[in-house]
């Protein structure tokens, strides 16, 4: 994908009313440069106090200090808890008086890495500060807030390990019956926009207090950006929060440096140069004189039209110049090179982006091709008088990193004072290990890059292992099964660019699409070698995979695949091609359907050579950005072709920040430059939402009259009928056909089991 801001020749000019700004045309955006303090914003009447010597931002070719290089916190001396606090009562019981850090957060309180409060917790506590746990709290009231006391040095406040939306609503936007994350599955035991809610009860409770923010839902609404629920752009959740500074992405490295340097006094309003972090200063604020200022608020437009010739018209065309006439020289004015770690993007304001969608397609492009923390900038959005503040991405973690902070004393289980409730949650993940982070995929659909980034974070083999033993020791019920060795998918295991110098400078979104990119080591060898020593651990008698398989990547290694067909699948494998069409495909940048049936075609012979019968699940998406539908009426007859009867199947679920959510909110694809906006197909309607969803479950008989209704529309009433090229029947049950997709209760699922 082009670079937005690098492309293109550069011409300078400056301004009367501004001798300072330069502006330069990018291939997709005007941006203007500010040198030195910018426009109205004289540094020596900031209203913010700025330290005397600011650190400089770390550098991203400098390696950054290893976590477990920091000298801890004197409390270490009161050693590990036995699971984190979560009254007075454990706090005494460990002879606490205060908590360093009370993290709050919506899911309930399991000590296990797959959970944020626990890996934040733990890694706290290794650095010697004391953390106690306020899980699910009553919102209605402050009391809740307060049962720890104040904390020493901040309130960490997180929705949870989901968006506090998306886990409470469907695609639908209906209430769900249950919540995962919560003793029994009970529902309704977090608010709505949970970061905002509980970040100010905090505050409420303690006015004093520090408050720092993070997790997907902070990390995710980090700026202004398209929510769903309210069918509009809601402002970052800072200033609706209130809070001090937001921590997005992987926060290790921001969090551990952040409470070390409060912990020595620091105040968190001059904490300004951390990594993954985001706040709210003054407009115009810079944190030092020398840095630059990107604008980028306007998309670029068009300078003077020149007038072609008229092909149809019959004016002589202008004869060409004669070589005496003089010419014009075009003089290309060089960019100046800017120091990225001293340049800011500035993004149009919240009030733009809310008023007009270009924009808004502009400054979520402009995000995404600033995410690589090898050369991404920082950014600042203007919200009415402030402006929010982004530093770069952080810096990923090495192995050995991972490995302290995956090998920290987690009790492996739910906290006591649940007693026997269970949950579902906890039951899906206990007898699995992450193995890696990051995925380098881009599906515009997916947040997981956005969160995570696209550089892979790989854990040792024998790190992996021992959990597996720990899982074996520690874990009640364990059977032997391991269910699976994953992370956001199951395939990229230690995967790279082949250099990291490339790697450092490289702006595309997705190192897999278009094509699997010629730098890309997709060497499945170690992941191989993981999966032959992880079920040769003693006691354990399967490894199962449950991640997602890139099968892109998988069928450039068909050992890999023998290896997962013969020992790792139990006798079904969920795939995700999501599509068989090339639009909604290359909207969604997923591969094409062939990539899928080459890994079926393999998957099935190394299946029969080991003597199994086992199958492929393929999961679907309706009504994704990008899809007609035609698009959806082509996959319906490939299913019907394969035979697949699909029992679940997912609507298109726009969710803050991802790519497709730009094209569903604003009909336009910031995949491309939007000098030129291209318009994209999008399913709004709930009616026509519900279509596409009918067309996956074409066999269901509560579809069919909104399916026989959708192909007389489309002229395509010849595959209404009762034989095998039909896709649905002239004929209808009795007692069906009231209740099409997106009309029933959760259990809509019974009309699938009669067939
Ligand atoms: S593999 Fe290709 S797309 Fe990925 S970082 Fe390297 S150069 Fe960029």
């Amino acid at each position: 994908m082009p670079s937005a801001s690098s492309a293109g020749h550069f011409g300078a000019r400056s301004p009367a009313s501004c001798p300072k700004t330069v502006v330069a045309r990018s291939g997709h955006a005007t941006e203007r440069q500010q040198t030195g303090p910018p426009g109205h914003a004289n540094p020596s009447r900031l209203p913010v106090s700025q330290p005397a010597t600011m650190r400089p931002m770390s550098d991203p070719s400098a390696a950054p200090k290893p976590l477990m290089r920091y000298r801890p916190y004197w409390a270490k001396r009161f050693g590990i808890a036995p699971f984190l606090p979560m009254s007075r009562q454990e706090m005494e019981a460990l002879g606490w008086d205060f908590c360093d850090v009370i993290l709050v957060t919506g899911d309930a309180y399991i000590d296990h890495p797959s959970f944020g409060m626990a890996l934040v917790g733990r890694l706290l506590e290794a650095q010697g500060f004391r953390v106690g746990i306020i899980a699910q709290p009553d919102w209605h009231s402050v009391e809740a807030f307060k049962q720890l006391g104040k904390p020493n040095l901040y309130f960490g406040v997180t929705a949870g390990n989901m968006d506090s939306m998306v886990n409470r609503y469907t695609a639908d936007r209906k209430i769900r019956s249950d919540d995962a994350y919560t003793p029994n599955g009970e529902p309704n035991r977090r608010p709505d926009r949970a970061v905002v809610v509980y970040a100010q009860r905090c505050r409420e409770a303690y006015p004093e207090a520090n408050i720092v923010i993070g997790g997907i839902e902070a990390s995710l609404r980090r700026i202004a950006h398209y929510d769903y629920w309210s069918d509009k752009v809601r402002r970052s959740v800072l200033p609706d929060s209130k809070a001090d500074i937001l921590l997005y992405g992987n926060a290790e490295r921001a969090l551990v440096e952040l409470t070390h340097r409060l912990a020595q006094g620091e105040k968190i309003e001059d904490i300004t140069d951390l990594r993954g972090t985001a706040f709210m200063r003054p407009r115009n604020w810079l944190p030092d004189a020398d840095w630059v200022v990107v604008d980028s608020t306007e998309v670029d437009t068009p300078g003077a039209l020149i007038r072609h010739p008229d092909p149809y018209g019959m004016a002589p065309a202008p004869s060409t110049p004669s070589p005496q006439t003089t010419q014009i020289v075009h003089l290309h004015t060089r960019r100046p090179r800017l120091d990225r770690s001293k340049t800011v993007v500035r993004l149009p304001a919240y009030e733009q982006v809310a008023a007009d969608p270009v924009l808004y397609a502009h400054a979520s492009r402009t995000l995404h091709l600033e995410s690589n923390p090898g050369n991404a900038r920082a950014l600042v959005q203007a919200h009415g008088t402030r402006d929010v503040w982004l530093n770069p991405p952080p810096i990923p973690l090495t192995t050995a990193e991972m490995d302290y902070v995956y090998g920290l004393p987690y009790a492996r289980n739910p906290h006591p004072s649940y007693g026997g409730a269970r949950i579902p949650a906890w039951e899906m993940i206990r007898f699995s290990v992450n193995i890696m982070r990051g995925c380098f995929g881009g599906c515009t659909f997916c947040s997981i890059t956005e969160h995570e980034g696209r550089i892979i974070q790989s854990r040792s083999e024998e790190s992996i292992l021992h959990e597996i033993e720990a899982i074996r020791d520690k874990t009640p019920g364990f059977t032997g099964i391991i269910s699976d060795l994953g992370g956001p998918t199951a395939n990229m295991y230690r995967m790279a660019c082949k250099s990291p110098k490339i790697e450092a400078a490289c702006r595309r979104l997705s190192c897999v699409f278009p094509g699997v990119c010629e730098n890309l080591n997709t060497d499945h060898a170690p992941l191989i070698a993981l999966y032959r020593k992880a079920r040769t651990v003693p006691g354990v008698k399967k490894v199962l995979i449950g991640s997602g398989i890139r099968y892109d990547l998988a069928v450039r290694s068909p050992a890999y695949i023998k290896e997962l067909a013969q020992h790792h699948v139990g006798g079904y494998l969920k795939i995700a091609p999501e599509h068989t069409e090339e639009g909604p495909l290359t909207h969604m940048m997923k591969p094409g359907i062939g990539s899928y049936e080459k890994f079926k075609q393999l998957f099935d012979q190394f299946s029969k050579e080991a003597g199994k019968e086992q199958y492929l699940i393929p999961y679907f998406i309706a009504a994704h950005p990008g899809t007609t539908d035609e698009d959806m009426l082509k996959l319906a007859l490939w299913l019907k072709k394969k035979g697949f009867r699909l029992d679940q199947v997912q609507t298109f679920l726009p969710t803050p920040m991802a790519l497709a959510t730009t094209m569903y909110h604003t009909g336009l694809n910031p995949l491309r430059g939007l000098k030129h906006p291209q318009p994209v197909d999008t399913v709004r309607q709930g009616r026509l939402r519900r279509l596409h969803k009918a067309f996956l479950r074409y066999h269901d008989p509560e579809n069919w009259p909104l399916l026989r209704e959708a192909l007389k529309r489309m002229g395509r009433a010849d595959l209404i009928g009762n034989g095998k090229k039909h896709l649905v029947p002239a004929w209808q049950p009795a007692g069906t056909g009231t209740k099409p997709e997106g009309l029933r209760g959760a259990r809509r699922a019974r009309a699938a089991g009669r067939h």
